[in-house]
């Protein structure tokens, strides 16, 4: 039989148990160590040394530790690796341990020191600053899938902000895509959860909680006055605050009231959008290449959160789009007003996310000190802007919500010093002057202090020693230390000093004199630490009391930053104002891709601007042209210019009437798209599909090279089918980008279709490519010449050619490609045909009288109805 495990293997096999398949850091005194498969997946993930500590079942335990004071370095590792860390912390001394062991009757020296987890560290529950980036938002997420519908609860714990929203079931992806979160939980027995979602029990997620819990945190008898919430919602929201609960161990973060999230308020983009128009980060997962990246010029981390918001939810209703940009134009007016708001807000620190942390009772001086500062530059923010005439509504409403605080500021101006540490346990934050009895006690210790420099003088002189020196440490508290040679004066009987310590060059001593000083700091000391404390604790209580008000402060600096920063980057980049119609048109003059833009900047390289005019008579363009010769980025800049002027920005572009869109996809065939599991192809056509089943009328489609992901013959046929449903079911806007020449035949059936091409040019046996849109179907493919560019060694391309005219010559002489399409009819034709025969079939088994028959004469029927199927 195996050995007994020691009580302190018990004691970490059920902390573990607890722990579930959370990393369990077991804090063993200066150290927080990990045991068996937790030590090995710490270790290979912080790549720091695996070892063992004795045995357990025989065999040795790995274990791996890191030090307490560094701990948040390490913590930042395992989160940003995918690991979430459960603390159990030391509950007791190990003295106060061997009193209780004591006091149970038990032999002292097998006193274990009592451990509980005292928090959960996940990625979607962080607050503090070192593990938290500043320009992102950190949101938890809560999916409730119930019988009539499916609930998101969605909250961002470093500011408290929260919203509830219902989901069709086949958008949730959609959904979780649009709002990246750190972390997302739903119930275990939900069979479409994605992979990396965590399961919990499926009675956390009931709505009636939901509701209920709410209401205890607001303190509301009705949730009636926030909005209107659906069952689903409540269920999402009773998931949500119960594994907060559960990750605090009880101890709830702070949570603003929800807001509940209309569906049809904003542009809705799927995952596949997103991804391809890389908007918040870029195709290798990185920011650097994506939208935000490139167009992010706010001053404060809460700006760039919010405008990361805005691009990921762009809004879908034209005066909130309005409102917006008369802001933004307010800004781009005032070059001036517009540098004196930014270099205000760049001293602004993030109240938001201090405010978090000090509500979930792990703030410091440093974040009262941040809301002190926080709050009066909010202040004269407010009295620069409110100063301006003609201000914006939505500015205006923002400038409201930054004053109110003054008594708060005062308050804590008076108490806290000008930098108050990040850590309280030393105390040193309250400042002079506030609390007179502090004051004393500091100068009791400061004299104390002088006193003792005043000792060392006077020692030096009796003994006759000048390297004599009063030193502190730790472990002895004040002593006097000597070199090791003049120690025997001090050892001296009648020398009123007693001996310490001994060390390898020094003597170290006690003396009456030193002793009553050092007495003196240390309880004057321990009286300024409890009454610094208590005034920790009353400033916490009074910033809490106001959390709301300072979070709506917190909201209205990041909407006031987004929109200088818009103002700025529309400058900086010659931007212009969209108009804002609510028709389905899409007309863009002198259209740029910001990114490739910038890109090309760097290598001095300018971009070419091109137009776009989408309307409802000409709603689909069909685009042609060689590799590389910019339709992709034509297609996506078109994308990325609808998307920011619902965001609420200017864009690039000499103008732009933009009408506003429900939805908006894109699309990029297969070979673009390789690294995933399922047949790129496979891939392709079903988020083709999904465009298919989802667009109307008031969506805008790219669609670049679908059909690429497959043989030429499926492919064009493909990409001929979806052109036509585009064109005759949807009637969305579209720009769809194909290097199939045949399917420029379109035009001649499809009437709100036109022909366009990127234009290229062949000089002296050189491909030059012009990234210029023009009328018209492309002339040829110049593909050879594109693969001559790419560097294609000469005898290749001489034998392509020779291939090429053969098959050309082939080519004519059937007829090509789309030889017979000619007379194919028109796709709605053909989908009408077919559901007229179905007709005919489902009237024909309706008249049948299926009992009456004997089997001969049924197998007769079937044959007939076989035959004219
Ligand atoms: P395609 O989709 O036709 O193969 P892309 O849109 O991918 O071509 O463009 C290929 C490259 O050409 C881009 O990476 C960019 O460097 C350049 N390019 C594209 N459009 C422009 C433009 N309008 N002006 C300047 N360069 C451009």
């Amino acid at each position: 039989m195996a050995d007994k495990p020691t009580p302190m293997m018990q004691q970490y096999l059920a902390l573990k148990e607890e722990a579930g398949d959370a990393l369990l850091f077991y804090r063993m005194g200066d150290f927080f160590e990990l045991f068996f498969d937790d030590a090995k997946v710490a270790a290979q993930v912080l790549d720091i040394a695996l070892t063992t500590r004795g045995e357990h079942g025989g065999e040795p335990v790995p274990m791996c530790g890191v030090p307490v004071h560094s701990a948040e370095g390490y913590l930042a590792r395992l989160i940003k690796g995918g690991c979430r860390v459960a603390i159990a912390e030391q509950t007791e001394t190990p003295d106060e341990a061997k009193e209780r062991t004591r006091r149970e009757g038990k032999p002292v020296s097998k006193a274990l020191v009592s451990r509980d987890i005292v928090r959960f560290v996940t990625a979607g529950t962080l607050t503090e600053e070192a593990l938290l980036e500043p320009r992102r938002a950190n949101l938890l997420v809560a999916v409730a899938p119930v019988r009539d519908g499916v609930g998101i609860a969605s909250c961002d714990i470093s500011t408290g902000r929260m919203e509830l929203e219902d989901c069709a079931p086949d958008r949730v992806d959609a959904a979780l895509a649009r709002l990246g979160a750190s972390e997302v939980v739903a119930p275990e027995d939900w069979d479409d959860a994605p992979s990396d979602v965590i399961a919990r029990p499926r009675q956390d997620f009931r709505s009636d909680d939901g509701e209920a819990r709410l209401k205890a945190l607001h303190g509301l008898a009705t949730l009636d006055g926030l909005g209107d919430f659906s069952r689903p919602m409540l269920a999402a929201a009773a998931g949500l605050v119960a594994y907060l609960d559960h990750a605090g161990r009880g101890k709830l973060p702070f949570l603003l009231p929800p807001v509940a999230r209309g569906s049809g308020a904003h542009l809705a983009m799927d995952a596949a959008t997103r991804t391809s128009l890389e908007i918040l980060s870029a195709q290798n997962g990185g920011r650097d290449g994506s939208l935000i990246a490139c167009i992010d010029r706010c001053a404060t981390g809460a700006g760039a959160r919010q405008l990361s918001e805005d691009l990921s939810a762009p809004l879908a209703d034209l005066a909130d789009i309005e409102m917006r940009l008369a802001s933004v134009q307010h800004f781009h007016a005032d070059p001036l007003l517009r540098a004196d708001l930014r270099a205000m807000l760049r001293q602004a620190p993030d109240i938001g996310r201090a405010l978090g942390r000090l509500v979930a009772g792990r703030g410091s001086p440093r974040d009262l000190g941040q809301i002190r500062d926080g709050l009066s530059e909010a202040r004269r923010v407010r009295d620069m802007l409110g100063a301006s005439a003609d201000l914006p509504p939505l500015l205006a409403m923002m400038c409201e919500k930054l004053g109110g605080h003054a008594a708060l500021v005062d308050h804590l101006a008076r108490a806290l010093v000008p930098s108050p540490p990040t850590e309280r346990s030393q105390g040193g934050f309250i400042a002079s002057g506030y609390d007179h009895a502090l004051d004393a006690l500091r100068e009791t210790s400061g004299n104390a202090r002088k006193a003792i420099a005043a000792l060392e003088a006077k020692y030096r002189e009796e003994t006759d020693t000048a390297s004599l020196k009063i030193k502190h440490n730790k472990v002895l508290g004040y002593f006097i230390e000597v070199p090791a040679k003049h120690g025997d004066k001090l050892m001296a009987q009648d020398s009123g000093f007693t001996h310490r310590q001994t060390m390898a060059g020094a003597v170290r001593f006690n003396s009456v004199g030193l002793h009553e000083e050092a007495s003196r700091i240390a309880e004057a000391g321990a009286h300024a630490l409890a009454a610094e404390e208590s005034h920790f604790e009353e400033l916490i209580g009074e910033v809490t009391a106001a959390r709301e008000a300072i979070a709506a402060t917190a909201a209205a600096l990041a909407r006031i930053d987004v929109s200088a920063a818009l103002a700025e980057r529309a400058v900086e980049g010659d931007w212009a104002r969209p108009e804002i119609l609510d028709e389905p048109c899409l007309e863009v003059t002198g259209g740029r891709h910001p990114v490739v833009e910038q890109a090309l900047a760097k290598t001095g390289e300018r971009f070419v601007a091109n137009d776009c005019s989408l309307g409802s008579d000409d709603r689909l363009w069909l685009i042609g042209g060689p590799n590389m010769g910019g339709k992709s980025t034509f297609l996506r800049q078109n994308a990325l210019i609808m998307l920011l002027a619902q965001a609420g920005s200017f864009v690039p572009a000499t103008a732009a009437r933009i009408g506003i869109a429900d939805r908006l996809f894109s699309r990029v065939g297969a070979s673009d798209n390789l690294a995933r599991g399922r047949s790129t192809f496979m891939v392709e056509m079903v988020e083709t599909a999904a465009i298919l089943s989802q667009a109307t009328d008031r969506s805008f489609v790219i669609l670049d090279e679908v059909g690429r992901g497959t043989s030429t013959y499926d492919g064009m046929a493909l990409a001929w089918a979806v052109v036509e449903a585009v064109h005759e079911q949807l009637e969305c806007r579209c720009l769809f980008a194909t290097h199939y020449h045949e399917l420029s035949r379109l035009a001649e059936t499809c009437d709100a279709l036109s022909l366009h091409h990127v234009r290229a040019r062949e000089w002296k046996g050189d491909l030059v490519l012009l990234h210029e849109l023009a009328r018209g179907a492309a002339d040829r493919s110049y593909g050879l010449s594109v693969a001559k560019l790419a560097g294609v060694p000469s005898p290749v391309i001489k034998r392509a050619r020779a291939v090429l005219d053969k098959l050309e010559k082939g080519r004519a002489e059937t007829g090509g490609l789309a030889a017979g399409l000619g007379d194919l009819p028109l796709f709605a034709v053909t989908a009408q045909a077919e559901e007229e025969k179905c007709d005919t079939l489902r009237d024909a088994l309706e008249a049948l009288d299926v009992d009456s028959l004997s089997p001969r004469e049924a197998l007769d029927e079937l044959y007939r109805l076989k035959s004219e199927a």
